[in-house]
């Protein structure tokens, strides 16, 4: 396949979705409709220079689903270094470049359950495909783990309970890592085997998808595997 060229974007909007993490919305401003994605796939962001040249890039993955909009993308980005830092002051009208789509950490064919596993900003692809495959006709069963040091730095939260409060094919279970509010009435703690298997009865009927830092892929394929998931054919993986 053609790799996708590299196209001028404009910036509709940046707003603050969680402590350290912001939201950017980005649509086509070269005439041309925008590109056709599959939820989990990510685009290179490119920013600017004053004279329109490339400063710099960096992956991100897509985080709205097809179906939300059929102009825009929106990007979840965590505050990091020198280039997030940077993406955060972008303002509604910037110039950005955007190369994509890329990646195959896609939602697989034909599974009956989807275990997603998410670390912090990990949840960024899964956000994506936690809309299309509740949208899907007949929709699959999806269990999501993720896990944040505090409610405040977990982006989606309240999306995501409105998605299981409405979808009862949706399981959300939040984890709070940090501080966790008095009336918290999620789970506490890192996502092991004993949370696990708490809300996984049958893994040997589901297909597993893990993204977060490396750390954090290494650990869940490490306790999956001693939950006896078959990590080698059933656990698709996504690394930021
Ligand atoms: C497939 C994939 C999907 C991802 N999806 C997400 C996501 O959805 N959300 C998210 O938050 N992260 C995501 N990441 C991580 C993301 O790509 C970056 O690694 C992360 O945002 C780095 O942030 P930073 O500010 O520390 O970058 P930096 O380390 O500051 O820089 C990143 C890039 O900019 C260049 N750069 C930095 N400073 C300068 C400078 N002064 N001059 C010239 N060039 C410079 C670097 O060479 C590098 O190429 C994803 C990564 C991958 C691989």
């Amino acid at each position: 396949m053609e790799t996708p060229s590299m196209r001028d974007f404009r910036v509709v909007n940046s707003f603050k979705l969680a402590d350290g993490i912001f939201e950017l919305a980005l649509a086509p401003a070269d005439q041309v409709p925008l590109f056709a994605f599959t939820p989990g796939q990510f685009v290179m962001l490119h920013l600017l220079n004053a004279d329109g040249s490339v400063w710099a890039k960096s992956a991100y993955s897509i985080s709205s689903a097809p179906a939300d909009s059929s102009e825009t993308i929106k990007l979840a980005i965590k505050i990091r270094g020198e280039f997030t830092q940077r993406a955060q002051q972008l303002k509604a009208g910037d110039a950005v470049k955007v190369q994509g789509p890329f990646g195959k950490f896609i939602l697989p064919k034909q599974a009956s359950h989807l275990v997603m596993l998410a670390g912090g900003i990990g949840i960024a692809p899964f956000r994506s495909m936690i809309r299309a495959a509740l949208d899907a006709q007949p929709a699959c069963q999806v269990t999501l783990f993720y896990s944040c040091k505090t409610l405040e730095s977990m982006a989606y939260y309240d999306e995501l309970m409105r998605l299981g409060a409405y979808h009862p094919e949706f399981k959300p279970v939040c984890s709070l890592t940090g501080y966790a509010p008095q009336d918290w009435t999620g789970e506490t703690g890192r996502i092991g085997a004993q949370l696990f298997q708490k809300h996984v009865s049958e893994p040997a009927n589901a297909t597993f998808l893990v993204c977060g830092s490396r750390e954090f892929v290494q650990d869940m394929a490490d306790m999956l595997k001693k939950s006896g998931v078959d990590i080698e054919h059933n656990l698709f993986k996504e690394m930021f």
